[in-house]
């Protein structure tokens, strides 16, 4: 049977931070701030998988108090829903996911977001759907002061 989940994340644009979304570092003046990489796309795909698996949110198997997820790479996140969904039995049917920026432009990064998280969930590029919007200058997005991302997942259990 599908089960599907929901996952949202937001982080904040600040200076002197790399900005990394799905995995791919994005030239531009600011970045996310986080106690990981703050990749928002990863983080609201993992929440998307855990809620799938009925499973609490990414903060309780990776807490922003564990000195092992400073900085990390948020691939590692994935790869961890990817070995929930394993020891179940489980397959992934779909991902799909909005990024949600006033600036900058990430659609010419969409293909390589795709790939990356494609090879953390070990499922072909075809499974994974990720779009890109603005905020239409509204609200903290059309400030330009943080980034959101929306997931849903599709996990056969
Ligand atoms: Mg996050």
């Amino acid at each position: 049977m599908v089960h599907v989940g929901i996952g949202y994340d937001v982080h904040a644009l600040v200076a002197g931070r790399k900005l990394i979304l799905g995995g791919v570092e994005i030239p531009h003046p600011k970045g996310l701030e986080g106690h990981s990489d703050a990749d928002a796309l990863m983080h609201a795909i993992c929440d998307a998988i855990l809620g799938a698996l009925g499973e609490p949110d990414i903060g309780h198997f990776f807490p922003n108090s564990d000195l092992r997820w400073k900085n990390a790479p948020s691939r590692i996140f994935l790869e961890e829903a990817a070995r929930l969904i394993a020891l179940r039995q489980g397959k992934i049917v779909n991902v799909d996911a909005t990024l949600i920026a006033e600036q900058p432009k990430l659609y010419p990064h969409v293909a390589e977001m795709k790939r990356r998280i494609a090879t953390a969930l070990r499922v072909p590029e075809k499974n994974i759907g990720i779009k890109a919007t603005t905020n239409e200058h509204l609200g903290f997005i059309g400030r330009e002061e943080g980034i959101a991302a929306l997931a849903v997942a599709g996990v056969d259990l």
